[in-house]
C-alpha cells in the first residue's frame, strides 16, 4: 500500500512543530482493485466497492480505485507480485492459486492468498450468432470461437472444458483471444461464430449482443460437463433464467462464483475498512449492480471461498456476530 509522500511529510512536519495532526489518518492510503473488461461485471463490482469505501475516506484515510484488467488470473498474479491490494477472481482460480494446482502448478502455492467474500455467481455463457448453426456446446467444434484473453479466468476455464471434452485447440476453426469488450462486436460483424465467458447476469455485454445482433445463448451440458461438476467442488450446475435476455427457456449450464480476494500482506485495517464499507451499506451495495440482486451476507462469507479469510474480514464478521 502506498502512502502519499506529501501528506506524510506534512503530518511529520506538523508533529515536529508540535501541532496535532488533524486526524490519526492524515496520511492517505491507496488501495487498488483489479477487475476485468469494462463491459463485464467485475469492473462495476470493483467500482461499487470503491464507491462505498470512498464515501467515508475522510474518516479512514483510504482511497480506493478500481482498475480494468485482463481478469481473474491476472488479478491473482498481480496481487501476488504486491502490485494490487485486491482483486475479483473466479472461485476455480482462487482454489488453484491457493493450492498450487492446474495453471498455478509451476509457480507453486500462493499461501498468502486470502479470501474476503464471494460475490455473484458466474455461469459459463456461450453467445452464438444465429447464422453459426450452433445449438449446443458440441456444435462449437469446427467453429470460430473467442476463448478469452490470456490472464482471464474465462480463458483458463475454457482450457479445462476443452480438455474435458477431449478436444484439441485445432478442433476449433479459429480460437480467438480477444478481450471481452471486443467480442460482442465481433459476433455482430460475423468475425467469429460465438464467444465464451464466465460472467454474472445480467451483464451489459451479453445484453447488448443479444439485443442488437441475431444471436442466442447456448446450453452447456452433457456427460463431460456432468463429470467436471461431480469431480470439482468449485463447480456447480447453474442456469440463466428464461426471459433474462432473449431466451424463452432457462439456459442450462454450470459455473463458478466471483470472489473478492487479497493477500495476507495487506493490512488488517485496509481489509476491515473495505468489508465494513460493503456490509454496513449492504442494501446500497446490492443496488449498485443487478447481478447482486440475490446476494445474502451469510452466503457471501462462506460460499466459494477456498483460501482462508483475511484477518481484517474475520474481525468485522465477528463484530457482526456472523462467526
Ligand atoms: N470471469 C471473468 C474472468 O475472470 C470476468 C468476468 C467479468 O469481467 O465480469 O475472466
Amino acid at each position: 500500500m502506498k502512502k502519499t509522500i506529501l501528506s506524510t511529510v506534512v503530518a511529520a512536519g506538523m508533529a515536529v512543530a508540535g501541532i496535532a495532526a488533524p486526524t490519526a489518518h492524515a496520511a492517505q492510503e491507496f488501495i487498488s482493485i483489479g477487475t476485468g473488461g469494462v463491459t463485464g461485471v467485475y469492473y462495476p463490482t470493483g467500482g461499487a466497492i470503491c464507491r462505498l469505501v470512498n464515501k467515508n475516506r475522510k474518516e479512514h484515510g483510504i482511497r480506493c480505485s478500481a482498475e480494468s484488467t485482463g481478469g481473474s488470473i491476472y488479478n491473482i498474479n498481480t496481487i501476488r507480485a504486491g502490485e494490487l491490494e485486491f482483486g475479483v477472481a473466479q472461485s476455480d482460480w482462487q482454489y488453484h492459486a491457493y493450492n498450487g494446482t492446474s495453471k498455478f502448478e509451476d509457480q507453486g502455492k500462493f499461501e498468502n492468498l486470502r479470501a474476503v467474500f464471494s460475490v455473484h455467481p458466474e455461469p459459463v455463457t456461450v453467445i452464438a450468432s444465429d447464422s453459426s448453426g450452433i445449438a449446443t456446446l458440441t456444435d462449437v467444434k469446427g467453429k470460430r470461437l473467442n476463448i478469452g484473453n490470456p490472464g482471464s479466468g474465462t480463458r483458463g476455464t475454457w482450457d479445462v472444458i476443452e480438455e474435458a471434452l477431449g478436444w484439441e485447440r485445432s478442433d476449433l476453426k479459429l480460437a480467438a483471444e480477444m478481450k471481452s469488450a471486443e467480442t460482442g462486436q465481433a459476433v455482430c460483424d460475423g468475425k467469429i461464430d460465438a464467444y465464451f465467458w464466465l460472467v454474472g447476469h445480467p451483464s451489459a455485454l451479453t445484453q447488448e449482443s443479444l439485443a442488437t445482433c441475431d444471436a442466442h445463448l447456448v446450453n452447456v451440458e452433457g456427460a463431460a460437463i456432468d463429470k467436471l461438476v461431480a469431480d470439482n467442488a468449485y463447480y456447480r450446475t447453474a442456469s440463466i433464467p428464461a426471459g433474462m435476455y432473449n431466451n424463452e427457456a432457462d439456459i442450462k449450464t454450470f459455473g463458478v462464483g466471483a470472489t473478492f480476494v487479497t493477500s495476507s500482506d495487506v493490512s488488517e485495517e485496509a481489509v476491515y475498512v473495505v468489508v465494513k464499507a460493503v456490509f454496513d451499506n449492504f442494501d446500497d451495495f446490492k443496488k449498485l449492480h443487478p447481478a447482486f440482486a440475490n446476494l445474502t451476507e451469510s452466503e457471501m462469507i462462506t460460499d466459494s471461498l477456498s483460501a482462508p479469510l483475511h484477518r481484517g474480514a474475520i474481525k468485522y464478521y465477528k463484530e457482526r456476530g456472523w462467526m
